[in-house]
């Protein structure tokens, strides 16, 4: 649009406050905020909700009692290639991953990790690096430790590796870095292989720096062509860096959200570090769950099927929203946006400035969205152009009567804000 003479902006600014007018009439009110599973995709799993048929392990154990803190060991088994974790260094926790990695930072906080004498919370400061666009939810995480946030721009190869590197061998207050290495949240972005060796070998100030690797949406893919990332462990192990990585993992939308298993994996001291906490917190895992899900998934190419139909009932989804993003605002200029290829996410960028102005338009439209600023630290996106769009919860229908307004929104702020420039 920037190519457009006054008048035909103008009469595109003009069309754009029609059609919104119109929007804000119908009274919607849709929601496409976080990103969770549709009661359909539940659905997928309530022969769950009917299992375990028996109590006893493979090993004997019985399900039903105290202990195996470390979690079934055929749950381990289904998802140790997956994950890409040998199954030894696995454990099979309870629901919420995010629980996990909050427990693991209040752990470094309060008892220091492996091989290092102190503790993150004996230091003058400890930061971590936020690839943005990012999850909010690491971000909210880690500041309400007092854990200072570093944004990193992402390029679709990953994190800047140039700037990763250069600040972790500086200062040595840099603890961590939040990694989402597959299908990212919220751009979709898979982390090539050669960022992941680069990560794997950096050179850190920090003898205790750890990469939380949150691969989220391991088996989550929107094609036929499963995306393939290289072995963080392996890797941060061939580097003579063993210790580096934290992965996490859980089943939260392959089965139920509510009701799922997480899982940690990383080398052999840092899965005992855990584990010593852990047996402080609680005399063992819930079992029964784990039992359940392994009738359920029974092993590796369960859960890959199980996930095709995720892939049947979310893929039309994302596809929806691309191409009415791109019959609405493709060539327009007024902005881009991510075609991932796995994941929950889409990622829209508009016009700089504008993507506070784009979500509250939207709300008055009654369309729900993440708050503008949430994929950054601190809920502050220097460019207010980052929204992110989550379009498995709502039923087709709704994702595309929603993103039919959003693209409305934007194509009212964004010519307004040219009609300001010209
Ligand atoms: N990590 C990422 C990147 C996510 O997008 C989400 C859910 N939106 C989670 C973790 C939450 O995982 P869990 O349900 O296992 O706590």
């Amino acid at each position: 649009f920037s190519a457009l003479t006054l008048d035909e902006l103008t009469a595109q600014r003009d069309r754009a406050r029609r059609d919104y007018d119109a929007l804000v009439q119908r009274g919607l009110s849709l929601d496409l905020t976080r990103g969770k599973p549709s009661a359909r995709q539940l659905d997928l799993a309530s022969a769950m909700l009917t299992l375990p048929g028996g109590h006893t392990a493979a090993d004997g154990t019985d399900c039903r009692n105290y202990g195996g803190g470390q979690g079934l060991a055929e749950l381990r088994a289904i998802f140790s290639g997956l994950l890409q974790v040998p199954a030894a260094q696995l454990l099979a926790a309870n629901n919420s991953s995010l629980s996990l990695m909050h427990d693991t930072i209040v752990h470094a906080l309060l008892s220091g990790l492996p091989g290092v004498g102190r503790r993150w919370v004996d230091e003058p400061r400890v930061a971590f690096l936020c690839p943005v666009p990012g999850y909010d939810r690491h971000f909210a995480l880690a500041e309400r430790f007092g854990i200072e946030l570093i944004p990193v721009p992402m390029n679709d190869e990953g994190p800047d590796m140039d700037v990763v590197e250069g600040l972790v061998r500086e200062d040595a207050q840099v603890k961590g870095i939040w990694c989402v290495p597959k299908y990212s949240n919220p751009n979709g972005v898979s982390y090539s292989d050669e960022t992941v060796r680069r990560l794997a070998a950096m050179p850190t100030a920090a003898p205790d720096f750890r990469i939380f690797w949150d691969n989220a949406y391991a088996v989550h893919h929107l094609t036929e062509t499963p995306v393939e990332i290289a072995d963080i462990l392996a890797l941060c192990a061939e580097s003579g860096n063993p210790d580096r990585a934290f992965v996490f993992g859980s089943t939260s939308k392959i089965t139920f959200a509510g009701g799922g298993v997480a899982f940690f994996g990383s080398s052999p001291a840092n899965v005992s570090w855990l584990l010593g906490h852990t047996g402080k917190r609680t005399i063992g895992p819930d079992k029964i769950n784990h039992l359940r899900h392994v009738e359920f998934l029974r092993d590796e190419a369960g859960v890959l099927e199980h996930m095709r139909r995720h892939r049947e009932l979310i893929q039309p989804k994302f596809e929806a929203v691309d191409l009415i993003l791109t019959k609405e605002l493709g060539g327009t200029g007024l902005a881009t946006w991510s075609k991932p290829l796995g994941g929950y996410f889409i990622s829209l960028d508009v016009l700089e400035g504008s993507a506070r102005q784009v979500v509250s338009r939207a709300a008055e439209a009654g369309i729900a969205l993440t708050p503008a600023g949430a994929t950054h630290p601190y809920g502050d996106d220097p460019a207010d152009s980052t929204i992110r769009i989550a379009p498995t919860y709502p039923e087709l229908p709704e994702v595309e009567l929603a993103i039919g307004g959003l693209a409305t929104c934007v194509r009212l702020v964004g010519t307004e804000r040219l009609l300001e420039r010209a």
